[in-house]
């Protein structure tokens, strides 16, 4: 085999591996459903779900380094820092082999996340096809947060101040990240108030879409 042909067939090669997986960044204030919603959408699409949040309460839980680091910002509703927070998602993602894509949930929040996100999806010949973010009002994330304390036993739920701030982080830091996504055209906002399978139904319109 020649060079250029060698070539044409690698190009080809890491252009179909784009193609065919499926990478979702699922978005939306704390309490827009992004948990929950994964849930269905892995299984309907078959994706590896990355909750940057469960993973982060999985190290908590286990008294793990990283687990002790994210803790104190986590109790307060701020975010854990950049660093530690790519680098854990990374790991994440080389976990698995042959995926047909991923669900990013609560990740990327900040806009460094997101370049790092990109970048390191190409150096693995893949990108993200879509960002569906889920649109819910302020007081009904707060409602929908105090509520899901009683069930949860999420310290950073029960507390009203804690979910207030964590609701300010996000409009502060992470909002800005869908101008990301909205400037390379694949930024795509979804009513997050209905039943759980009227916001299924929307998301999969959507995400069908973007897939095709
Ligand atoms: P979540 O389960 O998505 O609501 O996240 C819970 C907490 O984990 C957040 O309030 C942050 O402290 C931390 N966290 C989760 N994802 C990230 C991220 N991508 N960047 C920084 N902190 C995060």
């Amino acid at each position: 085999m020649n060079v250029c042909t060698l070539v044409i067939r690698v190009i080809f090669a890491a252009k179909q591996t784009i193609l065919r997986m499926l990478n979702v960044v699922l978005f939306g204030p704390p309490g827009a459903g992004k948990g929950t919603q994964s849930e269905v959408l892995l299984q309907r699409y078959g994706l590896v779900h990355l909750s940057t949040g469960d993973i982060f309460r999985y190290n908590i839980k286990n008294a793990t380094e990283l687990g002790q680091q994210a803790k104190a910002f986590m109790d307060k509703g701020e975010l854990v820092p950049d660093s530690l927070t790519i680098s854990m998602l990374e790991s994440e993602v080389v976990k698995h082999p042959d995926p047909k894509g991923f669900i990013f949930d609560g990740f990327p929040r900040t806009s460094a996340q997101a370049e790092a996100l990109d970048k390191f999806l190409a150096s693995r010949n893949a990108s993200i096809t879509c960002m569906l973010a889920l649109e819910v009002d302020e007081e009904e994330l707060i409602k929908r947060l105090l509520n899901r304390a009683t069930t949860s036993g999420r310290a950073d739920d029960a507390d009203e101040s804690i979910v207030r701030n964590r609701i300010t982080v996000y409009n502060r830091e992470t909002a800005p990240v869908a101008g990301y996504y909205q400037s390379c055209g694949k930024y795509c906002g979804v009513k997050g108030v209905g039943t759980v399978e009227e916001i299924t139904a929307r998301l999969c319109a959507e995400l069908d879409a973007f897939a095709h």
